[in-house]
Order: C-alpha cells, then structure tokens, then sequence
C-alpha cells in the first residue's frame, strides 16, 4: 500500500493507494481478506466503520445455524441436491446455488481450522440437524453466538497475518471511472470519524483496483427489527454507483424481542411461554392467542412449532400453522398499538373453552421432543433452563430475568435475502467492485435456516480468489486516479459543507429522516405490505430521500456520518419500495415471509376479518419464474428489469477435461 497526499478542489486529502480494499469487518468481509492474503494477495486493506460492530459480532438466536453439505449419518449428499434445496424457494440463479453447496465445505473447514468450535462426535462427524426449508440435516451450529465466533476467529487471523485494518473508516461513496458496460470501480472516499472536525472534514480516498463490499443488510430500515443497532447497512453506496440489485423484495421477518435485540427461536418457544399484550402502561393483560385456536393442544402445538418455523411464513398462516402467531402479534402491535410479550414465569391459562396448558396436550412429536429432552417441568422457565440453559442466561446476561419479568417481542425484520447482483465470482454488475455477505442477495424467496452465513463465506472465499487470480494488477496512477474520481470527491465534500452551514430553519434532522424511513418501512414494505399503501407510500420515499438531500442540516462536523447515513437509507428504502411496487404491479401475491392483502383471496383466520384476506403466490406466475433486477440510472431514475431464473447447471464433472482446463489455468477466468 502506498499512502501519499492529493489536492482536489484547493483541499489536501490522504490517498492510500493498493490493489483491494474489503469494506465492512463482518464475518463476510475478514473472510474475503484473510482468503486474500492466503492466496497471495498482500496488498489489501479492511476499511470499517467500527470493528466489533455489524450483524455478525453482535447477533444470534438460542442455536445460530451454519448450512453447510451433510457430513454425518448414512444418507449420502451431494452438492447438486444442496443446490437444488437451496434454490428451492424461488427466484434464486442455479449456478450461484452450485457455487454455494460446492464451496460449502470448504468454507466450513475453513472456520474449523481457525478454531471455530463446530461439535463432532468421536469418530470425527461433524453432526447435523434440520433446520428451517432443509429435507436433509445439513444445519450445523457453534451454539446461539455462531457468527460471533466466525467474527471472532476471522478477526484473530487479520491480526496475525497483520492485515492493515481502517477502523473508524465510514465509506460514503464508490469511486468508478468508464461509463455503461465499461464502468469499473476504482475505490471509495470514506470519512475518518476521528478527523471530521478538521479542514478536509475526514475525507479520506482509496484508490483501488478492486473493491469488495461487505457492508451487511440494511437493518436500519426498519422500525421494528432484530439486526443489531450498529448495522444499518450501506446499500445506498453501490446504488449510487449504479449497481444491478436483485430480489430486494425478499427479506425474512420474524418474532425478536425488542429490549434487548434477539430472535426467539427454538427453545424460546418449544418450551411453550405464555404470550400476553397489555395497553402501553402495562395494564388490561391479555392472553390473546387464546381467541384463535379451538383448544390448548392446538395452541401449545403452534407455539412449539413456531421454535423450527421461526420465519414469518404465509403458507403457515393458514390452518390454526404456526406463522398464525405472527399475524396475531402484528394486529396486537401494530394494528392495535397494544404491547406483546413472552412470559416465561407462568404456563398458558387458558381461558373460555381452552383449558390451562400441560404438557400432555401438546401434539405427540412436541410432547415427544420436551419428554425426551427430560423438559416436562411445570412452568415455561424451568423448561427453558433444563433444555436450553445457555438460553435464558443470555437474556440475564443483557439485564433481563426471564425468571421475574415478561419480555417484550415484534415481528422485526431479520435478514435480506436479496441484494447486489454479482457473478459465479460475486463479482457486481460493475467491474473491480464485488459484493460478498448479506449485501450480495444470492438467495430467492426463501432459503435454509444458515444459508446466509455459508453464502457470506464461500461467496468471499470466490471473491478472493477470482481477484488474486485475475485482478492482481496495480490501481491507478494517482494523477488518473484524481481525474477520475475528482467530480465524486467536490460533490460529497461539497454536500459535507452545505449540511453542516445550512439553516436551522426548514432543515430535516438525520434522526427525524432515519424515523420517517423506519415507520414507512415497518407498516407497508415488511411482512405486511398493503398494495395501495406501497404505491403511496413509495412516491412519499422518493421525496423523502430528494429533501434529504436538499434539507439535512447537521449541528457540526460531528455528526456527518450520521447525516450520510440517513441520506444512505432514505435511498435505499426509496428503491426498496420502487421494487415492491413493481412486484405488486406485476400481480405478485403472499410469499416467502411477507402477506400482501389481497381482497380475492381468505383471511387467515375467521375472527381476523376480511381486511386480512390474502392468497399465495404460485409456482406458474410471472414474478416466480423470473427474477426482478433494478438499478439507479444517472437520472436518479429506478429502472427494473424482469430476468429469467437461471436453472442449476447439469452435472458435467469428467475428470480429465477439468484436469486439463485446470492446468491450462481455464477454470478461474473473466465471465464472458
Ligand atoms: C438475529 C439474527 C439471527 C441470525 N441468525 C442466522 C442464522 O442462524 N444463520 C444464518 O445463516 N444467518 C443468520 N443471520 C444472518 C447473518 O447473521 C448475517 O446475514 C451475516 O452475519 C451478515 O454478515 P456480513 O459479514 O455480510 O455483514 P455484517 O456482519 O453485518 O457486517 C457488516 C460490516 O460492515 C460495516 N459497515 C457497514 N457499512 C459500512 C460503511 N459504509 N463503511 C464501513 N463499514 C461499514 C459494519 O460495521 C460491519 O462491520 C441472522 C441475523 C440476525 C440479525
């Protein structure tokens, strides 16, 4: 890496100069650099807002989930079903599915070899069990902190191979040069948080021959949400830069508590608590569930259901299924306004034609699983400690005594199971600029519980190798370097300037910007998404986002990266909500984890009424065989793009070819 001084615009700026920077330090973006290094490449760098911040330091569940080819028991696999598993859901390309299952194991013993704590049995197995949308036992788990310890592990190997890391470092734009299918990135600016206050306001420019991305998912889109506070997500960078996303309708909701960030999954719910809503103070208590399930045994069985169907699910919604719960949350917390909570100290009462809850009416396989795990205590918290220990003490561990106090939970949005479009290679629909982990949306409409921290490592894993095989070359000079990315630099520095002097009057502050995205985002584009409120509603973000950019004021140079950010999400969900409107436009219905009313269609329930009317979509429709892709013209316009779902490629595995191709150096090679 080369480090000198460029002036642009009568300012000084640092260039650091070297052949790739990975931005984001989640368990994606140490992956892409520790695979980097290993495969030679030494000229990199990590650029972070925060190290220790992002999804996965700092989110989990009672047994966070790693997807991964079988590796135990006596049916045999193979990376082909995986694929095809994968892609199960819909809307996901065959050969990103291909790449995913082939790499899986890969990427698994990677992590293994770094001294991630993945259990196996004496004989070396390394045991599965089945997870959410898995016909096989592919799911594996380091326990509820899985992608915490990948961080962790990832991050003690970038110390050993002293891989320079940019903490503190927010990047706020893409730098490219070339235009249409000759665009290529060439770096970032991102703003020094500790130098904001300085002449240059922290900028600070990086001029590389290639950038990864892994900024993670847009959490700070949503009101009602389980991605930890640190990750808001960064996506409005590449959509300035003009990347191709895809599949941005798709994204996992679910019940999380709110206090303290985390899915109840699993045991939270196999243990059966009871689930009440009070008004705002607390008071008027309720145990609501029990209006819509004609007995205990069918309300106890949905509610331990609910432990392994933890995705909101419309085809679950149905039929007293589990995903009921989801929707009778929603109307409690939203549509009421009343507060909903899981408590642990007391079994389900009962009440009118339901009798108190006993293990014994639960349905035989969940009264089998809590027999068998020695679970039939007499209240939902002994169940919890005797099956799950680590599970409650979590909550204890963030001031929360299960044991004394209910605890609070929504329907919060989880993950993005769409994205950046990127390559076999993960490289993005510009050249030099890949994105890795959950900003690259390499999944369809649904996805395997784990699928989402196996794509982020042998996504990166690909990303690494692709750059250090193809892209090994030099960044530019520094003068080119300044010509190309000198109009980016002026505009960004300049809107620095003009935030931080503008008048207080007729100003939007970043915090009251970032809650106007929250609230629309969580009452019309998350698991509920009204096709009359979306159109409105996605015009309102579209100005939302042109006023961010003419009215956000700050108080000082202190606060800049919080007003890049809010310009950061006001585009993002602006786009957002383009592609759900056009989605809905085109006839999508109910899928994946969210319900669209549909008055053609039937209530999920009888008591819910017609205004919860809904019907699914169907495997023959239009938005299931294809793909929709959008992107941000030069205009500021969104444009989209209905692409056919590419099959998973036939099995074509002769030895002596790939052996040939391989030596010749034909395997890793430019797409054409
Ligand atoms: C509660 C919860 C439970 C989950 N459980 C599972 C599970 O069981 N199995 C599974 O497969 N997946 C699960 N997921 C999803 C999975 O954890 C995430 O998709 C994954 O950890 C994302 O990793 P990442 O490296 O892409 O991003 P992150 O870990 O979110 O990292 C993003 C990084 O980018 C940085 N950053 C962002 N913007 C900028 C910027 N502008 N400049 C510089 N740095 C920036 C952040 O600080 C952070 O370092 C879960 C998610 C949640 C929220």
């Amino acid at each position: 890496m080369k480090t000198s001084r460029v002036r642009i615009g009568g300012q000084s700026f640092p260039l650091h100069s070297l052949n790739t920077i990975v931005i984001g330090s989640g368990a994606a973006g140490l992956n892409a650099a520790v695979r980097l290094h290993e495969f030679g490449q030494t000229d990199i760098a990590v650029v972070t807002d925060r190290f220790g911040a992002g999804t996965s330091a700092n989110s989990g569940s009672d047994k966070q989930t790693y997807y991964k080819l079988s590796l135990s028991g006596d049916r045999p696999d193979s990376a082909f079903d995986m694929a095809r598993d994968l892609a199960a859901g819909g809307s996901m390309h065959g050969d990103i599915a291909l790449a995913e299952a082939q790499g899986s194991l890969e990427a698994f013993f990677h992590l293994v070899g770094l001294g991630v704590p993945f259990p196996h049995d004496r004989f070396g197995a390394y045991v599965g069990y089945k997870t959410d949308h898995d016909p096989r036992q592919r799911a594996t788990s380091a326990g509820p902190l899985t992608s915490k310890l990948m961080f962790e592990a990832l991050a003690a190997e970038v110390r050993h191979r002293k891989i320079r890391v940019f903490d503190g470092h927010e990047a706020i734009a893409l730098l490219a040069e070339g235009r249409g299918a000759a665009k290529k990135v060439i770096g970032a600016v991102a703003l020094d948080k500790k130098k904001l206050s300085s002449r240059n306001r922290g900028f600070t420019l990086f001029n590389a021959a290639n950038v990864i991305l892994a900024t993670g998912g847009p959490g700070g889109m949503y009101e009602h949400s389980v991605y930890p506070e640190s990750q808001t997500g960064s996506h409005g960078l590449l959509f300035e830069a003009g990347a191709v996303a895809h599949n941005l309708t798709e994204s996992q909701f679910g019940l999380a508590s709110v206090k303290f960030r985390w899915n109840v999954s699993g045991s939270y719910q196999q243990v059966v608590p009871r689930y009440i809503s009070t008004d705002e103070r607390g008071g008027d208590e309720r145990e609501f569930l029990n209006d819509y399930f004609p007995d205990m045994g069918a309300l106890a069985t949905a509610v331990f259901l609910k432990g392994y169907q933890w995705p909101f699910d419309p085809r679950k919604a149905v039929d007293g299924g589990s995903s009921l719960i989801d929707i009778l949350v929603h109307e409690e917390n939203v549509v009421k306004g009343r507060r909903v909570f899981l408590d642990f100290r007391r079994d389900p009462g009962g009440g009118g034609k339901l009798a108190p809850f006993e293990p014994s009416l639960l349905g035989p396989a969940a009264y089998g699983y809590l027999e068998r795990s020695g679970a039939l205590m007499a209240t939902p918290i002994a169940r919890l400690r005797k099956m799950n220990g680590p599970a409650a003490d979590l909550y204890k561990s963030h001031g929360i005594d299960l044991a004394r106090e209910p605890l609070e939970i929504a329907v919060c949005a989880q993950h993005n199971n769409g994205g950046f479009r990127g390559s076999v290679w993960w490289e993005s629909s510009l050249r030099g600029l890949f994105p890795v982990g959950e900003v690259c949306g390499t999944h369809g409409v649904t996805r395997p519980g784990g699928a989402a921290l196996n794509a982020g490592q042998v996504g990166s894993a690909r990303a690494a190798l692709f750059i250090a095989r193809r892209r090994a070359g030099r960044p530019l000079a520094a003068a080119a370097f300044v010509r190309a990315a000198k109009a980016v630099v002026l505009e960004k520095h300049g809107q620095a300037g003009a935030m931080i002097n503008r008048e207080k009057t007729g100003s939007l502050a970043p915090e009251a910007c970032v809650a106007e995205v929250r609230r629309r985002m969580s009452s019309c584009a998350a698991a509920v998404r009204d096709p009359e409120e979306v159109r409105v509603e996605k015009a309102r973000a579209r100005e939302l986002w042109l006023r961010a950019r003419r009215e956000i004021r700050v108080a000082s140079a202190r606060d800049l990266a919080k007003a890049f950010k809010a310009l950061d999400l006001a585009l993002t969900h602006a786009v957002y909500l383009e592609a759900i409107g056009e989605y809905l436009a085109r006839g999508g219905k109910s899928r994946g984890s969210y319900l669209v009313p549909d008055p053609a269609g039937r209530p999920p329930h009888p008591l819910l009424g017609e205004r919860w009317a809904f019907s699914l979509s169907g495997p023959g429709d239009f938005v299931n065989a294809n793909i929709l892709e959008v992107r941000l013209d030069a205009a500021d316009r969104v444009r989209r793009k209905w692409v056919p779902v590419r099959p998973v490629p036939a099995a074509d595995g002769w030895f002596e070819t790939t052996w040939d191709d391989f030596r010749k150096d034909r395997i890793v090679v430019e797409e054409g």
